[in-house]
């Protein structure tokens, strides 16, 4: 069957490149300022959602759009249902565009636009699969939903919005990651510490951290610190010297640049830079905060001064599997547990706060490490002021779902359908037995919320006859 399906994606080459550039004209970032009744995100992504809807009422499907948040095009009939989970919102565009990212360009066989490769392009490729096994006449005994969500780069609200007003199914795959397949994927544990200012009495001996500021998002790395430090009142007259030639010292050493400003009345204000990275792999990345820390431990400070400093400085500093936590685990299906500490302010004042973002290995449970963690914490003398937590996902591979997927892969392709596992998530995750699969293919780069994003044609024809065919083998 894989040349039948190759084929008929084939034949839809020109219209679906030309529905690609309207569909990709839409500016669809969610934008709450033109929020209104049924346009939950705003006027953009409300446009892109109805355009999906428009074209399966126009094919015939039974459509549906709940609240403005989700919708759906359904097909077939059936107790059973297998869904097909895509996004129509797209991320910032950033600077540096070759051509404007609403305007699609095809160059070089690729269609260049923000979306065309996260999520829309893959999302119109999975309608037009749908439509090629409704045109096809085969016989199904389930139902297919393809669900469009409105908020996945954000809140995720469009699918719980669905959750409540329809139903989800709880087999199915979701287009917007790599082929061959993501069966697992970490959880997320999202504590902020905080720490009470306790201010020391003998203030004269000790330099003071007066405020700390480093990053501003929980899942990034922060590129760079600030500190404000007052020396000490009685110190020898070498100090400014010394602590000039150990920030110096301390820089060289780690190859990092940064500045030190000093004041008559001595006044010190610290910025380092580090290495941003994505919150889920911490050790591609330099904190700039913690690093700072471990600077101005070489400094003498007391009290909440000293406490939030050493948070930083020498438990979560360059702790990126969270031995010094005490939360370090690992699985064999998505690897280790991954910590990054992403917001870190000080205010001498009114104390300190962390925000961390846990990565948890997909088959442990969270329970287990929050208490871990929050043991570590009290230890610290520290508290968790606010806990988020987000479950974690695992398809065991003996499941027929990725049986079935896997040998539509294989046949299509020629390849192996090793199994993947992610530190991030897909709306794969919602469905007991989902998995993202596609639409790029081993190899290639990812150019996801990237600046001139960009998705090869015949790779999203080749994922549209691959689409077809999975949805005919799970619905059958
Ligand atoms: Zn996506």
């Amino acid at each position: 069957m894989k040349d039948y399906w190759q084929q008929q994606a084939l034949l839809h080459r020109d219209g679906f490149v030309k529905e690609l550039h309207s569909f990709l004209s839409i500016n669809s970032i969610e934008d709450m300022s033109t929020a209104a009744e049924g346009k939950p995100f705003g006027e953009g992504v409300a446009a892109a959602l109805e355009y999906m809807l428009a074209r399966g009422e126009s094919d015939g499907f039974h459509t549906r759009n709940v609240d403005g948040y989700a919708g759906v095009i359904e097909y077939g009939e059936g107790e059973e249902e297998i869904g097909v989970l895509v996004h129509v919102d797209v991320v910032t565009v950033g600077e540096g565009w070759t051509t404007p990212p609403f305007k699609p360009t095809v160059r070089a066989g690729r269609i260049y636009a923000r979306g065309a490769i996260d999520d829309k392009g893959p999302a119109l490729a999975a309608y037009y699969a749908l439509k090629m096994v409704k045109d096809s006449g085969i016989a199904l005994t389930k139902k297919v939903r393809l669900i469009i969500g409105g908020d996945e780069e954000s809140g995720w609200l469009c699918m719980k919005h669905f959750a409540l007003h329809d139903k989800v199914p709880q087999i199915g795959f979701s287009p917007d990651s790599s082929f061959p397949m993501t069966h697992a994927e970490k959880g997320q544990i999202n504590p902020t510490l905080a720490l009470p200012a306790q201010v020391s009495s003998d203030t004269d001996a000790c330099f003071q951290l007066l405020s700390f500021q480093s990053g501003d998002q929980g899942n990034s790395v922060p590129e760079s610190a600030r500190a404000a430090v007052k020396a000490p009142q009685k110190t020898s007259p070498e100090w400014q010297r010394e602590v000039k030639s150990g920030w110096e010292a301390f820089l060289a050493a780690r190859a990092t640049t940064g500045e030190l400003e000093i004041t008559e009345a001595g006044d010190l204000t610290f910025v380092i830079h580090g290495k941003p990275a994505h919150g889920m792999v911490p050790q591609n990345g330099v904190n700039a905060g913690t690093l700072l820390a471990a600077f101005l431990l070489t400094l003498n400070f007391e009290a909440s001064d000293y406490s939030f400093l050493s948070l930083l400085g020498e438990v979560l500093h360059e702790d990126f599997y969270g031995e010094r936590l005490h939360v370090a685990c690992e699985d064999e299906v998505s690897g280790k547990l991954t910590v990054n500490a992403g917001i870190l302010r000080y205010d001498r004042l009114e104390g300190g706060s962390v925000r961390l973002n846990i990565r948890y290995p997909a088959t442990v449970s969270c329970e287990e490490y929050v208490e871990k963690l929050t043991q570590r914490v009290d230890e610290l003398g520290w508290t968790i002021s606010n806990l988020r937590t987000s479950k974690s996902h695992y398809v065991p591979k003996d499941r027929p779902v990725i049986q079935t997927l896997s040998r539509v892969y294989e046949e299509h392709t020629g390849l192996p359908a090793h199994l993947l596992s992610s530190g991030g998530a897909t709306y794969a995750k919602i469905m007991s037995e989902g998995v993202a699969f596609g639409p790029l293919f081993p190899g290639k780069e990812s150019m996801a919320h990237l600046t001139d994003e960009y998705a090869d044609i015949n790779d999203l024809l080749r994922a549209m006859g691959i689409y077809a065919h999975a949805i005919a083998e799970l619905a059958k």
